[in-house]
């Protein structure tokens, strides 16, 4: 007895030995078998999907669920384009009602439509004694007040009040932490904002620490909505690099740093689990903070910025591979990968683990030298293919002519045989896959402007890079990323199929509904 079957649909499986079903059948959450396997079975209940095309869930690899939902609930700075416009916004949010002490948080702030940054002088005119934070959209800068200032160790470096990565640590630290409450609430909202564009699990990309994180006890906030039967999707935590402590271990063990009890990649079940250790080397593109090997265009002093000694993020990366986790390290400009790549080949010369599975987060500039190694260390390259829709001309330009072809590439990774993983890096962008993917083959921003167009790949490529090769990415290939017997009921309805629309209608078909775990999260509301 099947408890559902779901009839009447264009299944496109991603499972090369059954690609195209009509029929599916679901039995407790898992798909028991599609077409003649499944059709003569009696079945609880039956759901005609009239005639709709039906992909394996998307993945969204690289996400950010708290800074999403917090920032859906913060006062934003976000269409202003002039200094008088921001400063009313903040003005406003500083005169809220507030327990006494409460920081002003302020989200939305882009310095690009300004011309320059807003300074630390200009926001005391509107800060009303408190203490005010800035957030930059790129989540690698902020902009706070005297008021914060004054509590910054000595020799904390900033301009103005602006200050960027390892800095804006150390003003976040003052804010930190959140309660797990707080935390619970964004995480679930955030969450249920992703099965609305038809994603069914995501890699929370830092938690616990680092630049992102939000409390030192943040995975409990995921425990509690999941206690609550409040998790909608499948999640899986990143452990900020910086939660990894002295640890006495057996030295036959072979490692010194580890997360508290030895936890690491793998614990957790099908619902929430323990991912990769993220470490971030460099910043980014919109602060101007990834690090490249030739300066920025038109900033000839400017070669952006490792977010620590190279050689501490070395030891991170090696320490981290020893320990026996997968590893994602964040590197953003070549400069960074090229730290990255050192750093892995390192470790996996120290201990071969051939199934590590390390993964380069953005990958945003990588020179063509740089490609063969990807694939000779096995690593995938996440990307995050909406950064390019929407800022795709700004980042163009500061990289100038010889090195657009070289950002957020497709092509070029898939033709040296590296891992495509796509993934959204929400809040900083638009998280929807079917818009990511449309870029993916169309390589057009916003504006219309062609950006690396000969890294466009096909709508197959694309939609593998956010099913397939996600869940390989997460470690979850025998349970998602394709329609197949044993894997999770996870899938999403579209309202037409993107192989048979025009390139450019491909973001605008719609999700028609979302199963999770053989349920229809409509139906749940
Ligand atoms: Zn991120």
């Amino acid at each position: 007895m099947l408890c559902t079957r779901l009839t009447n649909a264009r299944f496109l499986t991603m499972d090369p030995r059954h690609p195209v079903a009509h029929d599916l059948g679901i039995w407790r959450g898992r798909i028991v078998g599609v077409d003649d396997a499944v059709t003569s079975l009696p079945a609880r209940e039956t759901v005609d999907l009239g005639g709709a095309t039906v992909l394996p869930g998307f993945i969204d690899s690289h996400v950010h669920l708290a800074w999403a939902g917090l920032k859906a609930g913060t006062p934003s700075v976000a269409p202003c384009e002039r200094i008088e416009d921001i400063l009313a916004v903040v003005d406003a949010a500083a005169r809220r009602p507030a327990p006494p002490g409460a920081w002003v948080d302020v989200a939305g702030y882009d310095q690009r439509a300004l011309g320059r940054h807003l300074t630390a002088a200009e926001l005391d005119r509107v800060s009303h004694g408190r203490k005010v934070f800035l957030m930059h959209d790129s989540g690698h800068a902020c902009v706070v007040n005297t008021a914060v200032l004054d509590l910054l160790p000595d020799g904390t470096p900033h301009e103005d009040g602006f200050l960027a990565e390892s800095a804006m640590t150390t003003a976040r630290r003052l804010r930190l932490p959140y309660s797990q409450e707080e935390l619970a609430d964004a995480i679930g909202l955030a969450a249920r904002a992703c099965l609305d564009e038809g994603i069914t699990a995501c890699a929370e990309a830092g938690i616990g620490g680092g630049l992102l994180g939000h409390s030192p006890v943040e995975l409990g906030a995921y425990q509690l909505l999941r206690d609550r039967g409040r998790l909608p999707i499948r999640v899986q935590l990143m452990a900020s690099g910086d939660t990894l402590c002295p640890r006495a271990a057996h030295t036959d063990d072979g490692f010194t740093r580890a997360l508290d009890l030895g936890l690491r990649t793998g614990f957790g079940d099908d619902w929430l689990s323990l991912g990769a250790l993220k470490i971030y080397t460099d910043g980014g593109m919109m602060a101007r903070t990834a690090a490249l090997t030739s300066p920025y265009e038109g900033a000839s002093d400017n070669v952006g910025r490792f977010q620590d000694d190279p050689e501490r993020l070395t030891a991170l990366i090696v320490d981290g591979h020893l320990a026996g986790w997968q590893l994602a390290v964040h590197a953003i400009g070549d400069r960074a990968a090229d730290l990255a790549l050192d750093a892995l080949e390192r470790a996996q010369k120290l201990r071969p683990r051939p199934d590590a599975r390390h993964r380069i987060e953005h990958a945003g500039l990588i020179r063509p030298d740089q490609l063969p190694r990807f694939a000779a260390l096995g690593v995938s390259a996440v990307v995050q293919p909406n950064f390019l829709r929407f800022f795709g001309d700004d980042y163009a330009t500061v990289m100038g002519q010889d090195r657009a072809g070289w950002m957020y590439r497709g092509r070029g990774f898939l033709d040296h045989g590296v891992a495509l993983v796509g993934s959204s890096d929400r809040p900083v962008t638009d998280g929807a896959p079917l818009r990511a993917i449309q870029f993916m083959v169309e390589r057009a921003s916003v504006s219309g402007r062609l950006v690396g167009p000969d890294e466009a790949v096909t709508v197959d490529e694309a939609l593998r890079a956010y099913t397939v090769a996600g869940a390989h990415a997460c470690r979850w290939e025998d349970t998602a990323g394709a329609l197949a017997p044993g894997m999770r009921a996870d899938l999403v309805v579209l309202g037409d199929d993107p192989h048979r629309v025009d390139p450019s209608r491909i973001g605008d078909i719609q999700i028609v509904r979302t199963f999770v775990d053989g349920r229809d999260t409509r139906a749940e509301g």
